[in-house]
């Protein structure tokens, strides 16, 4: 046990995570980043070649500059920016390391974690930030066969699935991007979609090439069409109109987005809207537990496309400002 009585802890080490921590290091607090994964597991379970929707400085944390070789930086350089920040920063990071329980109240909070070798430790520290994004948890179809080991929440790269069968489920960006980078490397690829159309939120330089492809008969697709179910060999489809049928298949990648890990809250006592899952939570984005604030998409509840690195990195600065006055 760690009987240092800190004043904050972070849980979650994204770049929200990071700059609430360069933000503590600024007020010299007294702070720990806890990380179940990597720093930034978020992005480093991206697409390995994929390149962010927006500009590297809109990306940038703690006054650093985040210079990129293109208008829209790539992952990699995403990666290799944060791990200068962590450094420059000297931030207190706890990686591998996953947070069980949170205990205790405002002013004196006991955290209790696991390492990777499966150690047991535990941390006091006045407040906490939960900085946990929400790329962990896919939303499942919930279908028969989705365990199968074809079967992926997350597109990482094309090369394996040459020459192959696969069907990626969804309609939006990460569809639409898999679908593409999928067919540019050999991959047979049918792209299926409960919509009667690809998403109007689709990039506008992603959208023409996703419909060129699928006009061309480049990408087979079907809309208005869902998968109910997935075997070895194929997978079984439903439109809406009740037609089944079955098509040949190898892999299957269910791009149907992500949420943030609302049960862990409600354990800590954080209270949601039941409207749309949002955390009860003060302008400065201190939750109804006292001491416990939300930073970055988490505190959007299901509306995760509300925050992003974009606007999130910002509420650091007001959190750490607010947890200052009250130390
Ligand atoms: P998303 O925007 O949440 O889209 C999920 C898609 O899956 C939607 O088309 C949705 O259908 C469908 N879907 C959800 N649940 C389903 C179910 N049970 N059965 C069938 N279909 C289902 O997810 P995303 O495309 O992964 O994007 C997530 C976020 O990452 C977005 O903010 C996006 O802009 C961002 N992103 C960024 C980059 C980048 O920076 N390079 C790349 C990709 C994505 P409906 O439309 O009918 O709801």
């Amino acid at each position: 046990m760690d009987s240092d009585l800190k004043d904050v802890i972070i849980i979650g080490a994204g770049p929200t995570g990071l700059a609430c921590a360069i933000e503590a290091e600024k007020k010299h607090l007294n702070c720990v980043v806890i990380e179940k994964g990597c720093i930034v597991n978020s992005l480093q379970n991206f697409p390995v070649q994929m390149t962010f929707f927006t500009t590297p400085e809109l990306l940038e944390i703690g006054g650093l500059p985040f210079v990129s070789s293109y208008e829209k930086p790539t992952r990699l350089e995403a990666l290799k920016y944060y791990r200068r920040t962590a450094d420059t920063y000297h931030l207190k990071l706890r990686l591998y390391e996953t947070v069980l329980a949170v205990e205790g109240a405002d002013g004196d909070f006991r955290v209790k974690t696991q390492t990777r070798a499966g150690a047991a430790c535990q941390y006091r520290s006045k407040k906490i930030i939960l900085a946990t994004g929400y790329y962990d948890i896919p939303n499942l179809l919930n279908i028969p066969g989705e365990d199968l080991p074809k079967v992926a929440h997350y597109y990482t790269e094309a090369h394996p699935y040459y020459g192959m069968d696969v069907a990626v489920i969804g309609g939006k960006n990460s569809a639409a991007i898999a679908a593409l980078d999928l067919y540019r490397n050999g991959a047979r690829v049918t792209l299926i979609h409960r919509g009667t159309e690809l998403s109007p939120s689709i990039k506008y330089w992603i959208k023409p090439d996703i419909e060129n492809r699928i006009k061309s008969q480049e990408i087979s697709a079907f809309f208005e069409t869902s998968v109910v179910e997935i075997a070895q060999e194929q997978i079984l489809l439903r439109n809406s109109a009740g037609k089944t049928w079955e098509l040949k298949n190898d892999f299957v990648f269910a791009m149907t987005g992500y949420r943030p890990d609302l049960e862990f809250f409600k354990t800590l006592g954080i209270h949601l809207n039941p409207a749309d899952q949002r955390p009860f939570h003060k302008n400065t984005y201190e939750s109804d537990v006292p001491g416990i604030y939300l930073a970055g998409v988490v505190v959007a509840g299901m509306h995760t496309n509300e925050v992003f690195i974009e606007n999130g990195r910002f509420h650091g600065e007001i959190i750490i400002k607010d947890i200052s006055q009250q130390l």
